[in-house]
């Protein structure tokens, strides 16, 4: 069939959030994802050793009891009941290729005269660097706050706003606080995907998407011509540009001005005999090559041990970048056989970002057009998830049509 009521583009957790709110509504749902895989930032690799087969995660690692949305998805999928907690480990910080417990690095006093400030300081129209140096002092936030939160979007994160790093949110208490699932998060993507209501390829890069007198169509790079009368962009938005050039160029003038980073991420695992590294749930550099390593260590196994370091783009080659996951593990690089590599790409918000969005929201008001993305609200899954199910609300609204 390639006669749909709506066409989502991008099978991240955007997409696929919103085709499951789409298919649940009755409407017939298409995805199509230009990658060989559905997940986008979500994406557990299988290693093809270990039994259970050994996986890392390549992008998102950890979901909270405060991701109310995305738990309501895993409740309709009937997967509640396969969370597991992630064990308790530290993070350290990497100083001059040692390892030290995070808080040995701060300056206490610095700390205790800075952090009244909570009290009365905003954080509406600050950066994440103007807000929180004032809150745990200057010393404290160069040596180690900067590289914290530079390790959560996996890029500098001084010059974001910063009420957009960290969102409070009502916790469900019947929810382990802390969790995944026994295969990695990409379990809950590949139930998403696999649902009969919902249409969904892979290996098929849509080119255009072309307004017709009361429909779209969209052509993909195989050849494929689909026709659907809404249609939802949940691609990097980069991608968006590209797509909405011709159909709506000022949506795409919009997207161009958001910028975004990309993540060399290489995931290595290795026996656990090789390894005399104390457990640890990851590692966040004090200034390197990377933003940070996260660890397998959280979901243990007997066999193997994982990690996953978030490279800064176009700076090593791969090389020279399982060298230095090498040092930062105290291996030699020839245990390294389990390699695997991707590249993320990640929004860089800048303070002054609720306000393009207001615009963007203002300009799809009233058109058969949905937008979703970790480029509009933030970028957690539940922000991702949250946005899908507003954008979905409003077509509710325009069209009258479909039930609330
Ligand atoms: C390293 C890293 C760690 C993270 N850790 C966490 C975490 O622990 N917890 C958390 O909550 N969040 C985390 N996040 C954030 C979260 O994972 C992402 O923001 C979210 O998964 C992004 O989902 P998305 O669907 O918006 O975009 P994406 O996942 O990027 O999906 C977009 C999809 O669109 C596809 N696409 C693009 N162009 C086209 C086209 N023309 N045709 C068809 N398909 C196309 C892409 O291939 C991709 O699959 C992390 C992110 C990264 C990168």
């Amino acid at each position: 069939m390639s006669q749909y009521d709506i066409i989502i583009i991008g099978s991240g957790i955007s997409g696929l959030s919103l085709a499951h709110y789409a298919a649940d509504a009755g409407l017939r749902t298409l995805v199509v994802e230009k990658s060989e895989r559905f997940g986008g930032a979500v994406h557990t690799h299988r290693f093809e050793t270990g039994t259970p087969h050994f996986w890392i995660e390549l992008g998102a690692h950890t979901c909270y009891n405060s991701y109310a949305k995305f738990l309501d998805i895993i409740d309709d999928l009937n997967m509640i009941d396969q969370l597991i907690a992630r064990e308790k480990a530290p993070f350290r910080m990497l100083v001059a290729d040692h390892l030290r417990s995070i808080p040995s690095r701060l300056n206490y006093f610095e700390l205790f005269v800075s952090a009244p400030r909570l009290l009365f300081l905003k954080k509406h129209g600050q950066s994440v660097k103007s807000y929180y140096s004032r809150i745990v002092g200057k010393g404290n936030f160069n040596k180690v706050f900067t590289h914290l939160f530079s390790a959560v979007p996996s890029q500098s994160a001084d010059e974001f706003p910063a009420d957009a790093l960290f969102k409070r949110r009502q916790r469900r208490k019947d929810i382990i606080r802390s969790f995944t699932l026994p295969h990695g998060l990409q379990s809950v993507i590949d139930a998403i995907a696999a649902v009969t209501d919902i249409d969904a390829v892979t290996g098929s890069e849509a080119l255009e998407i072309e307004r017709l007198a009361q429909s779209f169509a969209i052509k993909t790079a195989d050849g494929e011509r689909y026709t659907a009368d809404y249609v939802a962009l949940a691609t990097a938005p980069v991608d968006g540009v590209r797509l909405l050039r011709s159909a709506y160029p000022d949506l795409a003038d919009e997207l161009a001005q958001i910028r975004v980073a990309t993540v060399e991420t290489v995931g290595v695992a290795l026996a656990r005999s090789l390894l005399t590294l104390e457990k640890i749930a990851g590692i966040v550099p004090a200034g390197d090559s990377f933003y940070s390593v996260v660890s397998r260590d959280t979901v243990a196994d007997d066999e193997y041990r994982g990690f996953t370091f978030h490279f800064k783009g176009d700076q090593l080659d791969l090389d020279a970048k399982l060298r230095r996951v090498a040092q930062v593990l105290q291996i030699s690089p020839r245990h390294l056989e389990l390699v695997t590599t991707k590249q993320n790409i990640v929004p860089s918000f800048r303070v002054g970002h609720e306000d393009r969005v207001t615009k963007i929201d203002r300009l799809l008001a009233g058109r058969p057009l949905l937008l979703t993305g970790n480029y509009l609200h933030g970028m957690s899954i539940e922000d991702c998830v949250l946005r899908s199910a507003s954008e979905f609300r409003r077509l509710k609204r325009q069209t009258g049509s479909l039930a609330e």
